[in-house]
């Protein structure tokens, strides 16, 4: 079988919740949206159900394919309903649901519910996305409890900018957010990943770790407590194939490298249909044979050249990890000119096996 592999390390997902809760002090949604972020939401779901106060995903059909894998836990809708129609099943799975706009607001207050629901009510703090302007913030809540249609309302709002640490945008996001909750008396979440590790005085009853989850740091630089984080997933395959080229040989696609000397080039079963990086140019760390090495030439679909000249223990069938616990997925998103976030969310084809349980 074709050898690529993305080892899913759930003691380490676990390892980095628990830094989550112990950071915050708070209540913790684990953030599984888009798949739990490549690395398989219901096996990660499972692996965290026994501590996390809940799970957020990005839509109703993130939340039923957990609840058909039995996951009773809270589970939160980060962007609500898309449509009116699926309010029955919120009620009837007892999701909760984001309302980020007026028109979520006044469908709840239209429909017929069998059970009031648990709404988290987004403000528009700065970021210009989605979220209620400031000054619609207290009609909404007011009219949300008036409704008679709800159970409890969270009052919630996310960064632009947390992963900047010198910029001062969160805290002008805090400001905004507490003048338009004044004299509201309701749990706050507030903090993301870069918010959760990066600004601890910032308030927030509970948090939404996502990528921090999955063992990569938010940010550019180092940082002491991003830094504590375990890779979970291990992106692995092998070499398939080895030439000795002379130098002013060609490799790939586009020629894109050319060898400056003898080279030892090492084929990897590895390629942008897996999810691999195609902008991810000649020098991204790999690591054979337990050495590090650097990629060389154009990705292809389906398989990727490394450089085995300086890794002389390395050959046909040596093991290779693309990113993992020794080539960080943030190295290989920067080389990339993307962020992990993109990298593990963009894994596809390659079979997901657990450890760890
Ligand atoms: C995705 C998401 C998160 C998690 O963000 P990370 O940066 O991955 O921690 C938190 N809150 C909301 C609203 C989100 O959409």
């Amino acid at each position: 079988m074709r050898p690529a592999r993305a080892l899913i390390d759930l003691q380490a997902l676990r390892h980095n919740f628990q830094i989550a809760r112990q950071l915050s002090g708070a209540r913790a949604l684990a953030v599984i949206k888009a798949d739990a972020y490549g690395h398989g939401a219901v096996r990660c779901a499972q692996a965290l159900e026994a501590e996390a106060d809940g799970f957020a995903v990005a839509c109703i059909e993130e939340a039923l394919a957990l609840r058909e894998a039995g996951i009773k836990a809270p589970v939160l809708l980060l962007e609500g309903f898309f449509e009116a129609d699926e309010l029955p099943l919120i009620v009837q799975h007892d999701f909760w649901c984001v309302v980020h706009s007026l028109w979520q607001l006044e469908a709840i207050e239209k429909a017929a519910l069998a059970k009031p629901i648990q709404v988290w009510l987004k403000l528009d703090s700065g970021m210009h996305r989605v979220g209620l302007h400031p000054k619609d913030y207290q009609p909404a809540y007011q009219r949300l409890q008036a409704s008679g249609k709800v159970s409890k309302i969270v009052l919630m709002s996310h960064f632009a900018r947390a992963d900047e640490l010198d910029s001062q945008a969160s805290n002008d996001q805090v400001a905004v957010f507490q003048a338009a909750r004044q004299g509201l008396d309701a749990e706050v979440s507030l903090r993301n990943s870069p918010a959760l590790l990066g600004w601890p005085q910032i308030p927030s009853d509970w948090v939404r770790p996502g990528i921090m989850l999955y063992g990569a740091t938010p940010f550019e630089t180092s940082h002491a407590e991003a830094d504590l984080l375990k890779p979970v997933m291990t992106l692995k395959s092998r070499v398939i194939s080895v030439r000795e080229l002379p130098a002013g040989e060609p490799v790939g696609y586009g020629a894109r490298f050319v060898s400056q000397r003898p080279t030892r080039v090492g084929v990897v079963a590895m390629g942008y249909a897996d999810g691999y990086p195609r902008h991810a140019p000649t020098g991204t760390p790999v690591v054979v044979a337990g050495q590090r090495s650097q990629l060389i030439g154009r990705v292809s679909m389906d398989m990727l050249c490394i450089d085995l000249t300086d890794v002389p223990q390395a050959g046909l069938g040596s093991p290779v990890e693309l990113w993992g616990k020794r080539v960080l997925a943030s190295e290989v998103a920067a080389k990339a000119d993307t962020i992990p976030y993109q990298i593990f969310c963009n894994l596809r084809r390659v079979p997901l096996i657990y450890t760890g349980e």
